[in-house]
């Protein structure tokens, strides 16, 4: 194991057991193994694919801003999943992935350090099975039905209906949905795909997110099986592939969409694609890809305006049986104006607080649980989480910090305790004393103002505040 991979890994840990839940870490984060730093990556070891997944999924901003935050800005994250090769040696092989969050597809697919031996097989196809029973990877609650239309996404939802219809039978092919996050792109893609199914069942349809196709187009790279990558591929009717920005730079799994795209378009075959940014302004796509994104038709989704948002809650609450006062969903709907996605998160939230309080829902409580919603972006930030910090960072036990001791260190990192609870909780200064011990207000007042004080004549002092301003910051994210 490489000491710097160490030291920064626990360096990594120490923050992010703050900002997990216990239990999370222990699961997600203890068994990980550091391997190696060189050149600004850091590689980690996790024991199988599932993990890698998960942490992906989960914990991909949180490693990400942690890791930047540790190595600089440069910062990139290399997983070595360990196989379960059952080869007699057994010895575990492992690959290096990129994590998500970098992008680093471009490289990685070049020099691709270690090589599989056991053969990874098209996860889409059953083996032995005819072409008709490959599983469209759909999820079938995203339908048309469930798609409220709106002048937000009207031209894309009235294309999507027709693709449906007639696939590769349009002059929208390919169609390319476009749009920020969490505006119904995924939703609107798969519903096209449930449609299809739906209305020609015999249509082969298959639903991939980019970076699935470039991870499964390096497995069968590094197999020599490009070729027949590419015939799977050939055998769709309607390909559906999500976010294609991640292309930027992948440049042979271009090479290889490039070969399969036109085989389907000429073949008259339906491709759908959705994208974060519209075809002209993708970077790090090939231009001959780009100029057949725009055969087709590009369609845009921007943010629900007010009435239409109040339909899309109105439609969740009735799918999922709900109820609640007509007010409500006007609140909402009027505060939450970034994005579906958070509309729907703001309505989940509420949901539990009503359950888990026994109230019913109403404006009041919506307006509480809007205000920890919109702050919930970014996470609440307790007086007992910063003393657990400071605790941890001054190796201070909690009983000291809290009991009369007037031994310098703990004086301190008592006052900087109080100065940070000050500044990144809304807890009066009456209450910031009483989780000290119960002292009173006063004597918050004044460590607030020995510790600023302090930073500006004690250089140490200084550097272990900010530093400590920084984790909680962190925390806070
Ligand atoms: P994107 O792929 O653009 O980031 P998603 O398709 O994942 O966004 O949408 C985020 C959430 O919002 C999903 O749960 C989706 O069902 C919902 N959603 C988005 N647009 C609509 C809409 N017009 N009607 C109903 N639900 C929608
Ligand atoms: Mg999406």
């Amino acid at each position: 194991m490489d000491n710097n991979a160490e030291i920064i890994w626990t360096n990594c840990l120490r923050i992010i057991k703050d900002i997990v839940e216990w239990q999370h870490f222990k699961t997600w984060f203890e068994p990980i193994q550091p391997i190696s730093v060189k050149n600004n990556v850091l590689v980690i070891q996790v024991p199988s694919q599932f993990f890698f997944e998960y942490l992906e999924e989960h914990y991909v901003n949180l490693l990400a801003k942690t890791l930047k935050r540790e190595m600089g800005k440069e910062a990139q994250l290399e997983y070595r999943i360990m196989v379960d090769s059952g080869n007699t040696q057994n010895k575990p092989l492992t690959m290096n992935v990129p994590g998500h969050g970098y992008k680093t597809y471009a490289n990685n697919e070049m020099d691709f350090p270690l090589v599989i031996n056991n053969p990874v097989k098209n996860p889409f196809v059953i083996p032995g099975l005819k072409k008709m029973q490959i599983d469209p990877q759909l999820n079938p609650i995203y339908t048309f039905d469930s798609f409220i239309e709106g002048d937000c996404n009207r031209v894309a939802r009235r294309a999507g209906k027709t693709v449906a219809e007639k696939p590769g039978a349009n002059s929208f092919n390919p169609l390319v949905i476009y749009g920020g996050v969490g505006l119904g792109k995924t939703h609107l893609a798969q519903a096209i795909g449930n449609e299809v199914k739906r209305m020609h069942t015999n249509k082969v349809v298959l639903y991939v997110s980019s970076e699935k196709f470039i991870n499964q187009f390096m497995d069968h790279s590094r197999n020599n099986a490009i070729n027949d990558f590419i015939h799977f591929y050939q055998l769709i009717d309607v390909l559906i592939i999500d976010d294609v920005q991640f292309f930027n730079k992948a440049e042979r799994s271009q090479d290889a969409f490039f070969a399969i795209f036109n085989h389907l378009h000429q073949s008259g075959k339906q491709l759908v694609l959705t994208s974060d940014k519209s075809p002209k302004d993708l970077e790090g796509v090939q231009e001959r890809l780009l100029s057949r994104f725009r055969w087709g038709l590009s369609a845009d989704m921007q943010v629900p305006d007010y009435d239409t948002r109040i339909e899309i809650l109105e439609r969740k609450m009735k799918n999922d049986g709900l109820d609640m006062p007509k007010e409500v969903v006007k609140y909402i709907s009027y505060n939450i104006n970034n994005n579906v996605r958070e509309l729907e998160g703001a309505l989940i939230s509420l949901l539990a607080q009503s359950s888990l309080n026994r109230r019913e829902i109403d404006l009041d409580l919506a307006k509480k649980v809007l205000r920890n919603f919109v702050k919930s972006s970014s996470k609440e930030i307790t007086i007992e989480t910063i003393q657990r910090m400071v605790c941890e960072y001054f190796d201070v036990s909690y009983d000291k910090l809290l009991q009369k001791t007037r031994k310098r260190e703990i004086v301190q990192a008592r006052q900087i305790t109080m100065f940070l609870a000050k500044s990144f909780t809304k807890n009066s200064l009456k209450t910031i004393g009483e989780h000290f011990g119960g002292r009173d207000h006063t004597t918050v007042i004044h460590s607030c103002q020995t510790v600023k004080d302090l930073m500006d004549t004690d250089t140490v002092f200084r550097e272990n505040v900010l530093e400590l301003q920084q984790k909680v910051q962190l925390a806070a994210m």
